[in-house]
């Protein structure tokens, strides 16, 4: 058993209709038929949704996000159409909450990996490969890979693990045109974002990117100048709940690296300490006080080396 341990009611606000709730994020439409997307403060580890939550995270992520997504313009359009709160919103609302392009989403996880560890580590010490892909000798937890490479997962459902699949899968479902220009856009992103990173002193090793459609007007696509569909970056971008983000002064092959994320969560809930049985049916704990001050440091240290702003 997965998923939340209490899934929250959405709130309502006049002229907003609530239709979904994510993991992190609520989602809502407006009267113009717009995506209104709210970020909470949940946290997710070990495919639950924690009953505790980390003071500001909605808003590091969604600010972080914005300044990426600022980052990347000249790369791909993204899905935000504006900060403004929506008239009638909670006051919390403020700095969580986008309006967006409500997209005709790509049914796969757009991974982008430069080290290898996780999920990609796991298949490469059974095979030697990651997503299919065959990769040297040699390589441990935390290695630089020969490039950059796309991994592909299928996004799965609240409480389910995301699946790694091959180009090819990825090829069969959404046609040979569409993954070869995700696989582009993908790695185009990534290395971007990478050299902006490392400047910063930031390894980024992996992350995550969401991809929709939209109609766009002829000649704004994607440059092949045939039909009108648009791709455009959608949901979160380089956050640390999307991205594994590493300090470069202490990367060292060979052992899980300290990163700025859940990982103080992630190793409290399975320490003695947490009582908890991740193999057991019992929902996760709430954390202590000292797990949830440290974690909201790391996202917000996170953004801070990122932009180079203080936050607030
Ligand atoms: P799930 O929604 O399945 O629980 P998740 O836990 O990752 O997945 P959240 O990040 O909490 O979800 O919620 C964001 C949801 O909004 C995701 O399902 C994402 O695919 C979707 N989404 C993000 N941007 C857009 C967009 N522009 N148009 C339509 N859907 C979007
Ligand atoms: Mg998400």
């Amino acid at each position: 058993m997965s998923g939340f341990v209490e899934k929250p009611e959405p709130l309502q606000v006049p002229g907003l209709v609530h239709i979904h709730t994510g993991k992190v994020r609520d989602l809502y439409r407006n009267e113009a038929g717009d995506l209104v997307m709210v970020a909470s403060d949940r946290l997710s580890a070990y495919d639950w949704v924690l009953p505790s939550e980390i003071p500001d995270k909605g808003r590091v992520l969604t600010q972080l996000s914005l300044w990426w997504f600022d980052q990347l313009t000249d790369l791909v359009p993204n899905h935000v159409i504006s900060t403004d709160l929506p008239a009638g919103a909670p006051a919390d609302w403020a700095g969580r909450t986008l309006v967006c392009r409500s997209l005709r989403m790509v049914p796969v996880e757009c991974v982008a990996r430069g080290y290898l560890t996780g999920s990609g580590l796991v298949e490469y010490e059974k095979s030697r490969t990651v997503c299919g892909l065959a990769l040297p000798e040699g390589l441990t937890d935390g290695s630089e890979l020969p490039g950059p490479i796309f991994t592909p997962a299928t996004k799965a459902a609240v409480g389910e693990h995301d699946e790694n699949v091959s180009y090819e899968e990825v090829a069969r479902q959404v046609g040979v045109e569409e993954a070869a220009l995700l696989r582009r856009t993908t790695l185009d992103v990534y290395a971007r974002a990478r050299d902006i990173a490392r400047e910063r002193g930031i390894i980024l090793a992996d992350t995550k990117f969401e991809f929709g459609f939209d109609h766009a007007a002829d000649g704004e696509g994607d440059g092949s100048g045939e039909g009108t569909d648009r791709l455009v970056i959608a949901d979160e971008v380089l956050t640390p709940d999307s991205s594994r983000f590493w300090p470069a002064a202490t990367w060292e092959p060979g052992h899980a690296q300290p990163s700025h994320d859940k990982q103080y969560v992630r190793d409290w809930l399975t320490s003695p300490a947490s009582g908890w049985d991740r193999r057991s049916e019992q929902p996760p704990p709430a954390l202590p006080q000292e797990i949830v001050d440290a974690t909201r440091a790391k996202y917000i240290e996170a953004y801070e080396l990122l932009t180079g702003t203080t936050w607030r």
